[in-house]
């Protein structure tokens, strides 16, 4: 039988339109104490997307975070540049600063926004990466939005000849393929997920996104206009509680709480449907 395993992961970058391109979570020592407390009364684990360019600002505080919790750090991107997201630049650019911080090669890679593309993914292949999780397997319109609707929902493999890397997509309802992360749990609420998730379950292997600044956006104290902003304050107040409430359904489902690299390791132990790069990327409407 398949195992049920669920990574919690955090892209770490800079809080949503902060005109400083700070994070508060790294900055507000109650807050962190706040997170990594229900982190660890959960029996969670944290796997870490870090936005390189701000480790020299950041990096001792994300190792304070890794006093606190299990946390695994890999990379998300250098520059987080919305109008480049994965570039091979940025990608090397990023592999050389976490090597600085980490003392390894990142072996994990997630794009901004998701949108990974096809000089992305032969970057990540050409660098010998093990794994991505960029791909939202859903649709969603607008500029950053996505179709992935012809990918599978859990993990599959992506190959160019005799390469291969391992693409863990957004955690995502079967059949509806609705988003299930923190953030789109603040937005439709906790009742919405859980009468749709009794019958649209969740795959077995999922990655689970969160940022920062889900867990706190109330408390931005800057001006924040767009259209975006009705909905990212939309239960904004109880985000730790709604990140507990996930936590707690994902135990109760009987999924156990890992980082990346492990799930790989298992993932690693049987065979996954596999997927060129081409169809990966080819039918992608964006
Ligand atoms: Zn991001």
């Amino acid at each position: 039988m398949s195992r049920k395993i669920a990574c919690i992961t955090l892209d770490v970058e800079a809080d949503f339109k902060d005109p400083g391109g700070r994070i508060l979570l790294f900055e507000d020592e109650a807050l962190l104490n706040r997170y990594a407390r229900i982190i660890e009364e959960n029996g969670a684990k944290v796997t870490a997307f870090l936005v390189t360019s701000l480790l020299d600002r950041y990096g001792d505080r994300y190792r304070r975070l890794g006093e606190l919790i299990p946390v695994e750090f890999e990379i998300h991107s250098h520059a987080h540049d919305v109008r480049d997201p994965c570039s091979r630049v940025d990608i090397e650019a990023a592999v050389s600063a976490f090597r600085g911080f980490a003392g390894r090669d990142p072996t994990g890679y997630r794009a901004p926004w998701g949108n990974v593309t096809r000089e992305g993914l032969d970057t990540l292949l050409d660098l010998g990466f093990r794994y991505d999780s960029s791909i939202y397997p859903s649709f969603r319109p607008g500029r950053l939005g996505c179709n992935n609707l012809h990918l599978p929902v859990g993990p599959f493999t992506i190959t160019r000849d005799a390469k291969s890397i391992i693409e863990v997509p957004f955690a995502c309802l079967s059949g509806v393929r609705m988003v299930f992360s923190l953030s789109y749990v603040k937005m439709l609420g906790w009742r919405t997920f859980e009468a749709l998730m009794k019958v649209f379950p969740l795959p077995d292997q999922v990655a689970v996104l969160s940022h920062p600044y889900d867990h706190y956006f109330q408390l931005l104290p800057y001006d924040i206009s767009g259209w975006e902003e009705p909905l990212l304050r939309r239960n904004a107040g109880s985000a730790f509680e709604l990140l507990e409430k996930m936590l707690r359904f994902l135990r109760a489902r009987g999924y156990e709480f890992e980082v990346m690299s492990s799930m790989c390791d298992y993932l690693a132990t049987s065979p996954l449907p596999e997927f060129s790069i081409e169809k990966v990327i080819r039918e992608r409407s964006r």
